[in-house]
């Protein structure tokens, strides 16, 4: 059915597809403001996304639609996808550690359904048992799906109340933390984690997958056997990142919350330790530390939760010829924190710095970051960092963007006293700033030297 004078519709996704008639899983006409899309409706209501319509095109790729542009809808067949996991109870043995699985989404509580291509979820115990029995081998697993988001979706609340969940779960004796999240914003994740679980007794280890479990070059049941015995047996007690290592899958490596970066898009070995080295190796046998001086696995169950965000703090990545009209509109909406990537050792154009003082002069805390993300600010080099600085903007050193704009956000939500905040922020934790970064921490153990290694002989004959 389509209305023509109807345009676009005003309610939420599964409103609009009742008031047009058409099913999910049916192949279905969208005709929106932007155009006509045909595919498959794939069931986005299971991912709490209200606002669109998940369309699995012709030629295979999923497009949202936003139910506001969407002006009439035409079924034009269906067939019902079936997707149950075979289901087996987890066993528990007294002799293994007790894990507790927090869900948040994403690809790893996913699977495919063969007829649509749609990523689908699946987490229970009894499934991801059935679908990984090893995980038996190294503990007594315990899950809880908190969210069901792609993780675009994550934000200060769910990251405040994984950090309360996480806390109640320590407090109960868990002996590991194991959180399945997707990848695209696994390392804000990790980063908000370091600072709001701190001290912890256990290891909390985030966990994903860049391709889902029925494909064959899945990471996914590697990815949580390695996350699950980094959660179970690694005495690094600290919030730690656990995915594919180099590009084959000879290991998975351990990255520290706030020093690592999802580097691709694609590819399944694209989580980097960046500024340093990864914590450790892990395969299978055994987990191999790289750094020392790490926070230990203790017997106790102390941890300190501070479940605080801002949400009026914001990332400015600057790009030559930024207007000031960018930091006024900042400023005039409401924002209290702005963190500047700046190129080179921490610059921006100088047309922005009276905007800079008016927004200091407002009390705005302005933190500058390096879009090199390897490397420091610099701001005593040139006259420019100088001027900088005496307009109000703290350099974070080494700290990396995203880190910086989650640590503010958490330093604001704690604090208005901006020179409380600038303590909480040029304080180091988890190492979110280090002293130096190491020489070879560029390149040893990224995972891509045996294949920079086969290029460089290709080419030097
Ligand atoms: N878009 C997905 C997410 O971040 C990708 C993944 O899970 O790897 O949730």
């Amino acid at each position: 059915m389509t209305t023509d004078a109807f345009k676009g519709y005003k309610g939420k996704a599964l409103d609009c597809l009742k008031k047009f008639h058409v099913r999910v899983w049916s192949d279905a006409v969208v005709k929106t403001t932007r155009g006509d899309f045909e595919g498959i409706i794939l069931p986005r209501s299971e991912n709490d996304d209200e606002r669109h319509i998940v369309l699995k095109l012709i030629t295979g790729y999923n497009v949202g639609v936003a139910v506001h542009t969407i002006t009439g809808m035409d079924e034009r067949g269906y067939k019902e996808a079936h997707y149950k996991i075979p289901e087996k109870e987890f066993p528990y043995s007294e002799k293994l550690p007790n894990v507790k699985l927090f869900g948040t989404g994403g690809t790893i509580a996913s699977r495919l359904d063969y007829r649509t291509g749609a990523v689908i979820p699946a987490f229970s115990p009894g499934e991801l048992y059935g679908a990984v029995p090893e995980l038996a081998d190294i503990c007594n697993l315990k899950t809880e799906k908190l969210f069901a988001v792609f993780s675009e979706n994550m934000g200060p609340d769910q990251y405040k109340k994984l950090a309360v969940c996480i806390g109640e779960e320590i407090k109960k004796g868990v002996d590991g933390i194991l959180i399945g999240h997707g990848t695209d914003t696994m390392h804000h994740t990790a980063t908000a984690l370091s600072y709001m679980v701190q001290d912890s007794p256990v290891p909390i280890v985030v966990v994903g997958s860049q391709r889902s479990s029925d494909r064959p070059s899945s990471d996914a049941a590697l990815n949580l056997i390695h996350g699950t015995k980094a959660a179970a047996e690694s005495d690094i007690a600290e919030v730690m990142v656990c995915m594919f290592g180099p590009t084959s899958n000879e290991y998975g490596l351990l990255h520290r919350g706030t020093r690592v970066r999802k580097m691709h898009s694609s590819y399944r070995s694209t989580f980097r330790t960046v500024g340093d080295i990864p914590m450790a190796m892990i395969n299978r046998e055994k987990i191999t530390p790289l750094k020392t001086g790490y926070k230990k696995r203790r017997q106790d169950h102390n941890v300190k939760i501070t479940p605080c965000f801002e949400e009026k703090v914001t990332l400015l990545y600057y790009y030559p010829n930024m207007m000031p009209d960018m930091i006024d509109a900042i400023v005039d909406n409401g924002y209290k924190g702005i963190v500047i990537a700046g190129t080179g050792l921490g610059h921006i154009n100088k047309p922005l710095y009276p905007a800079i003082e008016r927004a200091t002069k407002k009390g705005v805390a302005i933190y500058m970051t390096v879009q090199t993300l390897w490397g420091y600010t610099h701001m005593f080099v040139y006259d420019t960092g100088r001027d900088l600085m005496a307009k109000g903007i703290v350099p974070l050193d080494n700290m990396l963007p995203e880190v910086a704009y989650i640590k503010l956000g958490w330093a604001l939500g704690q604090t208005s006293d901006l020179a409380e905040v600038e303590k909480i922020m040029k304080t180091p934790i988890s190492d979110d700033i280090t002293e130096r970064e190491p020489c070879n921490g560029y390149l040893v153990f990224q995972g891509g030297i045996p294949v920079v290694e086969e290029f460089l002989k290709s080419v030097h004959k």
